[in-house]
């Protein structure tokens, strides 16, 4: 279906909006960013004027009363997340919001309540569903190759880049620390590279290697049991600056062997091993995983399809996020 096009409110001057959101906005056809909001006027405007978007706010409010403003991005830290999607779906505006949600449950179910009672549209900025090695690797799970799925790995250590060595590492009150920022895409990820199974336990560790101040963990060991039987382990960190990042999937008739796949950019290789043979899979065209994440979202918003990853979502990768700072706070498996 050809796009008429969304405008969009963008909330939070960060970077992942800078780097990624707009660009991808500015890419869809007949869509525009036409406003930002930041808690502070003069990185608004100046936001404003870096990105090409004709408008600034210093409050949230302002911005939602514009009535040209279709639908929002929130990217802020993820402790506003809450209020301002809350404050967008009482104002007829679709939420396309960052992860994680929220930084309690409560809270996250509250606000796919708000946009489901205001019938406007919400995703979850889950980009890795939309990479085309992500989508490959479910089809080829949901098609047989590789037998009944028994067992996962996530491979997600990175090095956080000094820009991004702020509310990360020392402020638990934004939602810092590699859990509520990476665990919550591993989990997504195996939900739908699995094809939408759910996390029933997890186990998890947690390290602070020196970039995790005032308690927050810069580095997660765990395991997942889905409620497909399998077992996945995961190894997430804001320290490791020296390896690649990944995903195997391991069934009764083959591995899949996902490498440099759990990273924004369109990489990575997937290969199929059954036996003794060995096959590098055609996955397509690579596409920017951001652009499909919108488009999927504006299409959401026509009544074609659901976005790439819903509320819904959210609210499941949330819910295996906080299960594993339980688990490794109180060094017990926790159900969720
Ligand atoms: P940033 O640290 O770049 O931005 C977060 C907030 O910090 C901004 O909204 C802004 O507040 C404030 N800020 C920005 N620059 C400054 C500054 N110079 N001084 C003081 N405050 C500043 O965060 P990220 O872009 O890394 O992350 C934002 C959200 O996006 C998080 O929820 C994160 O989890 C998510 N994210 C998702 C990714 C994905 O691939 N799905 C990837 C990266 C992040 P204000 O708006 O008030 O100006």
């Amino acid at each position: 279906m050809a796009s008429t096009g969304t405008t969009w409110g963008i909330i939070g001057a960060s970077t992942i909006a800078r780097e990624w959101m707009v660009p991808a906005i500015n890419a869809q056809p007949g869509s525009r960013v036409a406003a930002v909001a930041s808690a502070d006027s003069t990185r608004a405007a100046a936001f404003a004027q870096a990105n090409g978007i004709p408008r600034s706010h210093d409050t949230v409010a302002a911005l939602l009363a514009d009535p040209s403003i279709d639908a929002v991005y929130i990217s802020t830290t993820n402790e506003l997340h809450h209020p301002q999607a809350i404050a967008a779906a009482r104002a007829g505006k679709h939420v396309l919001c960052e992860k994680p949600l929220a930084l309690t449950l409560e809270d996250a179910r509250a606000m796919v309540e708000a946009c489901r009672a205001a019938g406007v549209t919400m995703g979850t900025n889950h980009h890795l569903r939309n990479a085309a090695s992500h989508r490959a690797i479910r089809r080829l799970v949901m098609d047989g190759a590789i037998g009944q799925p028994l067992a996962a790995s996530v491979f997600h250590a990175v090095y956080l880049p000094p820009h991004l060595q702020g509310w990360r590492i020392d402020r638990p009150d934004a939602g810092g620390g590699v859990i509520l920022d990476i665990t919550v895409h591993d989990a997504d990820t195996l939900r739908h590279d699995l094809g939408d199974v759910n996390v029933l336990e997890i186990t998890a560790m947690t390290a602070s290697h020196g970039m995790g101040r005032d308690g927050l963990e810069d580095t997660v060991m765990g395991v997942m049991r889905f409620d497909n039987g399998v077992l996945a382990q995961f190894h997430d960190a804001f320290t490791v600056a020296h390896t690649g990042t990944g995903i195997e999937i391991h069934g009764t008739e083959g591995s899949i062997l996902g490498r440099d796949v759990m990273t924004q950019r369109p990489i990575g290789t997937v290969i199929l091993r059954r036996g003794d043979r060995e096959e590098i899979v055609d996955i397509g065209q690579p596409n920017n995983l951001y652009e499909r994440s919108v488009a999927r979202f504006e299409a959401a918003i026509r009544g074609d399809g659901p976005p790439a990853a819903t509320g819904e979502d959210g609210i499941a990768s949330l819910a295996v996020a906080l299960a594993a700072r339980e688990s490794a706070s109180t060094g017990r498996a926790v159900r969720l």
